[in-house]
């Protein structure tokens, strides 16, 4: 049954006014003018993501301080790293706003030790602060369909230290991934024209499916809860991602 618990606005909406985000001039040691800049840059973004209630938990604010957007960047990019809105990655995709892996990763209920499985890999970004928020014991299956962006992904990864607690697959991840299956979570950072069937299987029972479903240009974000062989179908509100393409995406 379709149970509407929330519709939250803007959330993939144009980009807001971050000003008080541009970088700044520091005159401090230790640590490069640009580092130290987006650093502070990050806390004034995680601040105010927590502030406008993207953020909610110390779990996911902790974790969202913890990861340097800026590595997943690319480096023409890179002063826009702590700005609300997607940036290219290249290949025609984009790395998600702040806000939509905030709301993402929150609507996932991230615990120690959980097994994911994100679809739409891209930059690495999104899969790096689900992995800060499940820990070392946990684990996330990241697939990318393009093969050059995975590349940048594992390099990105390793940058950013998170190497080991993320794996990502190359192919289409459209239908799921049933080698490492059941899972906790799976999130899916691209839009589908319907849930796919199979992914729903993949889950564990109390596990829970993000999927944005719709058209090509807004889609809603859903959370597919299973619950024994039922499954709970929750609209967390609107929002705008790139087609998943694929067998059980759009062709
Ligand atoms: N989470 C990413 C952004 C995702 S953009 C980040 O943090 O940077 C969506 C990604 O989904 C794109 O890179 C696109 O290539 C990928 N994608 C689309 N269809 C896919 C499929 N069937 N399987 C795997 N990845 C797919």
């Amino acid at each position: 049954m379709n149970r509407f618990v929330a519709f939250i606005p803007f959330v993939c909406g144009p980009p807001q006014r971050n000003a008080f985000l541009a970088i700044r001039p520091w005159k401090a040691e230790g640590m490069p003018a640009e580092g130290r800049a987006l650093k502070e840059a990050r806390r004034e973004l995680v601040e105010h993501l927590r502030r406008s209630g993207y953020i909610e938990t110390d779990l996911v604010e902790a974790a969202m301080l913890a990861v340097p957007r800026e590595i997943f960047v690319p480096p023409h990019n890179r002063p826009a790293s702590y700005a609300d809105h997607p940036l290219d990655i290249g290949h025609g995709q984009t790395i998600s706003a702040p806000h939509m892996v905030a709301i993402m990763v929150e609507a996932m209920a991230p615990r120690e030790g959980l097994r994911v499985l994100e679809v739409g890999g891209g930059s690495g970004y999104h899969a790096s602060v689900i992995a800060e928020a499940i820990g070392p014991r946990g684990h996330v299956w990241s697939v990318e369909r393009i093969e050059p962006l995975a590349a940048v992904a594992r390099r990105n990864l390793e940058l950013a230290g998170y190497a080991d607690r993320v794996t990502v697959l190359v192919g289409d991840g459209s239908c799921g991934w049933p080698e490492h299956a059941p899972y906790d979570r799976i999130s899916v950072a691209c839009a589908a024209p319907a849930v796919p069937d199979p992914m729903r299987a993949e889950l564990a029972d109390g596990g829970s499916l993000l999927i944005p479903v719709g058209g090509p240009y807004v889609q809603e974000l859903l959370r597919v809860t299973r619950r024994g062989d039922g499954f709970d179908v929750e609209d967390l509100g609107g929002c705008v991602f790139v087609p998943l393409r694929g067998r059980c995406g759009h062709t």
